[in-house]
């Protein structure tokens, strides 16, 4: 276990009922809001009006940025830098998903930054401040809600890049379950794909001493496994949404990676997939994380038994360690495949032509991972099982 601080500024207002701490948190921050949401589903299901019926209680000025994209884009961020430039913004509420969060994370950032935001997310600035920003989250997947960290597609130069800074966790975020049973099931498995692997990225790691932290990981992709089937079956079940909503916070707002280095290197292959083709984030993530896995099994095999054992209960009699990991693995693309997760990047018309400009994206900054250093090769191999 490596030393560590830890710190994450963001309340959390979880539950039933929840949206009504708008009444008494966004007074703390002044009436002037900047209400950003995505393609509309707030408005078919009504939580557009109940924010704004709420905040118009407050006598708040309410000015809007809505459309934001899922896969947010450069060009939304920076219309909403100008709107909180022209406006006197107090505080950015973001209604909505992982895009709608980030994008206001952004927005939040490039308002107090002397300069264009991209040189944040490209790494040749730093954040110099925000604007407060608070969440309504309306889809259990990104952990955004509870994160300093970003994700941003520049379309002109196909770019998508993670960048956090300090100064972008939320102030505050209502998380209702009520607020997910709308999601349709294609949404509601790619975000719990996407839980599963914020796990996995800060499950693979080499460390010998993280039973706390191995536990903590281990009880959430078994929670979701359990889950997933009995939601699937009942998209309005509200204690199976709550249980998904709540995963999908812990798994992303710090507790798991205490002590650790978490790897990461599957989440960058997936945004340079993105950063291309436009796919949704946990389809992307559902073929490319068995792939890694089989990549990587023999970095540390122990790890993969591990994973398999306790996660997906793999009988060990007469059987090799490898054998073992590598049926975990089998299990995991079996999960997948039961919940109706995309298992091949052909199932998004993705064929051979574009794993080079795919890889450029993802070799940005070089060879990448921390629980194996991937290099363009491995990249390619890995885009490659992927096809
Ligand atoms: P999302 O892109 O925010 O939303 C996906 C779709 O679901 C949108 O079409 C959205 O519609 C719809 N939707 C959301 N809530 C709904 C509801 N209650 N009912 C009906 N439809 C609903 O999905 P996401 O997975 O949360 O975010 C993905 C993005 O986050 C990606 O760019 C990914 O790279 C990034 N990401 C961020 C982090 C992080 O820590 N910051 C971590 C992982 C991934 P509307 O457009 O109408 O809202
Ligand atoms: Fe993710």
């Amino acid at each position: 276990m490596n030393t560590f601080t830890f710190h994450n500024p963001t309340t959390l207002h979880f539950g039933q009922g929840q949206l009504d701490k708008l009444t008494t948190e966004v007074p703390k921050y002044g009436k002037n809001i900047l209400l950003v949401y995505g393609g509309g589903s707030i408005k078919a299901n009504g939580i557009y009006d109940k924010v704004v019926q709420l905040l118009q209680g407050l006598e708040a000025t309410i000015v809007e940025l809505s459309g934001v994209e899922p896969n947010p884009r450069l060009t939304t961020v920076h219309r909403g830098v100008a709107l909180c430039r022209s406006n006197n913004i107090d505080l950015i509420l973001a209604v909505g998903g992982g895009s709608v969060i980030d994008c206001a994370k952004a927005i939040a950032v490039g308002a107090k930054f002397d300069g264009d935001f991209w040189d944040i997310a490209t790494r040749k600035a730093a954040a110099t401040g925000a604007l407060p920003l608070a969440t309504v989250l309306t889809i259990a997947a990104t952990g955004s809600e509870m994160n300093s960290g970003s994700v941003i597609t520049n379309w002109e130069t196909q770019d998508k890049l993670g960048w956090g800074s300090p100064y972008s966790f939320p102030k505050f975020s209502i998380l209702d379950p009520a607020n997910t049973t709308s999601l349709p099931e294609n949404q509601t498995v790619y975000g719990m794909v996407d839980i599963m692997s914020h796990v996995f990225e800060q499950y693979f790691h080499h460390d010998t001493n993280s039973p706390v932290q191995d536990g903590f990981c281990e009880t959430i992709l078994r929670t979701v496994i359990d889950t997933a089937p009995l939601l699937l079956a009942d998209l309005n079940n509200l204690e199976h949404r709550a249980t998904i909503l709540y995963s999908g916070t812990m798994a992303l707002n710090g507790t798991l990676s205490m002590g650790i280095r978490g790897d990461w290197a599957t989440h960058n292959l997936e945004h340079a997939v993105s950063a291309v083709h436009d796919i949704p984030h946990g389809g992307g993530l559902a073929i490319l994380f068995p792939n890694w896995m089989t990549h990587n099994l023999d970095a540390n095999v122990g790890r993969f038994k591990q994973f398999a054992q306790r996660v997906f209960g793999i009988d060990a009699a007469g059987k090799s360690d490898k054998q073992i990991a590598e049926e975990g693995i089998a299990a995991l693309r079996a999960f997948f495949t039961s919940i109706g997760a995309p298992s091949r990047l052909a199932d998004y018309n993705i064929d051979e032509s574009s794993i080079e400009l795919m890889a450029d994206k993802a070799m940005i900054y070089g060879d990448f991972g921390n629980f194996q250093k991937l290099t363009r090769a491995d990249v390619v191999k890995i885009y490659q099982m992927s096809l």
